[in-house]
């Protein structure tokens, strides 16, 4: 599978990929479940109520943790038990927006493997989410500098990929998606013709999970980032 033929297109996630992410999301779950202190309703059943809210508002508003915290305050007043207090929904928002002040994780062998992939491919950085907080981790994570381009998207679809490759003239032959995300990384890059190259992160968050739909030899499977350099 090691392309031998020269210089790649490398399409490359940042979240859950170059660095740590649905861990502060969790712990921002955590500390409201906590706090709702519900009398009967497990965690999980809670996280269902939020998957809802989540699905519903994330095609209005989009992802991050501003609307993240939107998402929790809604589920408080949705599963409150008794009456809510002037500062409740306030309380519940700032789990959410803590996750805005978090330090940048890299994930284990990032740096050396981007400035590997940087000198010998064109890496473009592909993110989905609020266009605002993701510029603002890219800078704090300090990789930027190892990505010819960047692209910061409502949705990583279909759509949008194909979109990426017609404006970046990119051939499809030469071009891989690297992710942790099957429904934003992998399954929409090969609709779109692109090849993938999946890096599953155990931390996944639970609306990224989709079963990756067969395809010949366009998928590659490895276990880190720092993998990367053996196939590129
Ligand atoms: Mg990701």
């Amino acid at each position: 599978m090691k392309p031998a033929d020269g210089k790649q297109h490398l399409l490359i996630d940042a979240d859950d990929t170059l660095w740590e992410n649905n861990i502060y999301f969790e712990e921002a779950f955590e500390q409201f479940v906590d706090f709702l202190d519900h009398a009967s309703m497990s965690a999980a059943e809670i996280r269902t109520v939020l998957d809802e809210i989540e699905i519903a508002n994330i095609k209005i508003h989009g992802y991050g943790a501003a609307n993240f915290a939107r998402n929790l305050a809604q589920c408080y007043e949705r599963l409150a038990e008794g009456e809510i207090q002037q500062g409740d929904l306030r309380t519940v928002m700032s789990f959410a927006e803590r996750i805005l002040d978090c330090p940048m994780q890299l994930i284990k062998g990032v740096v050396e493997t981007l400035a590997y992939l940087g000198a010998r491919h064109e890496l473009t950085l592909f993110t989905k989410g609020h266009p605002e907080e993701q510029k603002l981790k890219i800078d704090r994570s300090g990789v930027g500098e190892y990505f010819h381009h960047t692209a910061i998207v409502k949705e990583k679809d279909t759509q949008a990929y194909a979109t990426l490759a017609r404006e970046r003239a990119l051939d499809k032959e030469r071009t891989w998606m690297v992710g942790n995300s099957p429904k934003s990384d992998i399954n929409p890059a090969l609709a779109a013709g692109l090849k993938a190259v999946f890096i599953p992160h155990p931390r996944t968050w639970g609306l990224e999970h989709e079963e990756i739909q067969p395809v010949d030899g366009r998928l590659l499977v490895i276990e880190a980032f720092a993998d990367l350099r053996r196939h590129f």
